[in-house]
């Protein structure tokens, strides 16, 4: 776990959550074919499924955050697994004769499916150098080619130039194991390939066998990896360092308080949330990710009355800068009135920093000089029911225009500067509901219009 770069591992797995509710890559359809549930967690290392069989409440999917293939692809690799590997004694029994060699030809097999049934292609797959010195033994070679074979389904590639020439004298039994592999549908004819291609249980090549990881499921090895994997999810949900957060609030900007301001937060806050609640969908992540047609519900209880602002602090908006900064003012002081209970995010330059309320932090003083990107680490930190507001010029980077798309469903979107008709066209080509669109010439103004659509 010493080699793990925390803060790459907690963007790729948040990035990680995200992509698979925004069902990138038509992900959802590989989440809808799962009917058991399942647990999903980080490991800094490893990806592995194991089955509920196996002694737990639920299947537990692992996804390693931490190596170069895409955490999407090893996902749904492990998916596949727990769609399609057996769930049988005679299963365990293949995998305690086969161990390893199993476990290759059962990779191809649903790779196959996946690709064949949910159309997955694994773009992170990549060739494997050719080892030196190359492969000779015909058995070696067989394996090899299984593996570079299994490479270029699952991705579409070609196989390439330097491996087609070594595989030459193996290259029809390839083809023809290949063939029969992905059509085998039950355990005894996973047996029965496994003796026919592979019937001198050859010793696996060493570099080959550490490709393709060890399989030890039978001495309670992955209760440990699961134990990993919580300390790690832990790790990667902790709060930035304090450092870290400095860097933000550098402005040396003053702002004058402004009680006509704290009483418009006031009823944003105070009585009447109720009935805004019903306005917007409750969207629900978890329920998302099981593939749930229901994520997003209709609240019918009352929620919390927690609000969530998020402030884009790129350079763009330095622009309206004052207006901002007054609001921040106007949200931690209302907050250690304790009137008003949620958090900011303040969104630039590729990272997002959520700070809960009420804050030490000088937020007030926010600088505005990053870049328009970082949406994407927001997200995580919304809660599902809050009320989301967020304030922002709408210039936001490419990558992270499906991120406010997705917000569009639960926000309000605040503007207050010059550029209204600038920012109303940026709005319409995110495609944001109208309803959710607040656009004043100043902060104050676009406040109040909020709070009037809400009937506060
Ligand atoms: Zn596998």
């Amino acid at each position: 776990m010493v080699n793990t770069d925390i803060r790459e591992a907690r963007q790729r797995w948040w990035e990680f959550l995200l992509s698979l509710s925004l069902n990138e890559r038509g992900v959802d359809r590989v989440k809808k074919a799962l009917s058991n549930q399942y647990d999903l967690l980080p490991h800094p290392q490893e990806s592995f499924w194991v089955p509920w069989e196996w002694g737990r409440k639920k299947d537990l999917i692992c996804v390693s955050v931490g190596g170069q293939e895409d955490p999407l692809d090893l996902y749904v690799h492990e998916a596949s697994h727990a769609k399609w590997t057996w769930r049988s004694e005679e299963c365990r029994k293949l995998l305690h004769r086969w161990g390893v060699l199993f476990n290759l030809a059962e990779d191809i097999r649903i790779e196959y499916l996946a690709l064949s049934e949910w159309g997955w292609v694994f773009q992170s797959w990549t060739f494997p150098e050719v080892p030196s010195p190359p492969p000779s033994q015909e058995d070696d070679l067989f394996l090899w080619g299984l593996y570079v074979s299994k490479v270029s389904a699952s991705t579409g590639r070609d196989i390439p130039e330097e491996w087609r020439d070594i595989l030459q004298p193996v290259w029809e039994k390839l083809r023809r194991a290949y063939g029969e592999l992905i059509l085998v549908k039950t355990e005894e004819e996973m047996d029965a390939w496994l003796r026919k291609y592979l019937p001198h249980l050859p010793a696996m090549p060493p570099s080959l066998s550490q490709l393709l990881g060890d399989v030890s499921p039978f001495n309670n090895d992955w209760e440990r990896k699961e134990e990993e994997g919580r300390r790690f999810l832990k790790e990667l949900s902790s709060e930035v360092g304090s450092e870290e957060r400095g860097e933000w609030f550098t402005s040396s900007a003053t702002v004058t308080p402004s009680p006509a301001l704290l009483s418009l937060l006031a009823r944003l806050a105070g009585e009447g949330v109720e009935r805004v609640n019903s306005l917007w969908g409750r969207y629900n992540p978890r329920r998302d990710m099981r593939g749930r047609e229901d994520c997003f519900r209709i609240s019918r209880t009352t929620p919390s009355p927690e609000v969530v602002f998020i402030v884009d602090t790129s350079g763009s908006m330095e622009g309206i800068a004052e207006g901002v900064r007054e609001l921040l003012w106007g949200i931690n002081t209302l907050s250690k009135k304790s009137t008003l209970k949620g958090k900011v995010i303040f969104v630039s330059g590729g990272r997002a920093l959520p700070v809960s309320l009420p804050t030490k932090l000088p937020i007030e003083r926010v600088a505005f000089n990053g870049g328009t990107n970082g949406y994407k680490n927001a997200l995580p930190h919304i809660p599902q029911d809050a009320l989301v507001v967020f304030l922002s010029d709408l210039l936001i980077d490419s990558s992270d225009r499906d991120v406010i798309r997705s917000l569009g469903v639960r926000a309000y979107f605040l503007y207050g500067g010059r550029e209204v008709s600038f920012v109303e066209k940026e709005a319409r080509e995110l495609g944001l509901p109208r309803q959710s669109c607040f656009f004043a010439p100043n902060v104050r103004e676009a406040l109040e219009r909020l709070l009037k659509a809400l009937g506060l």
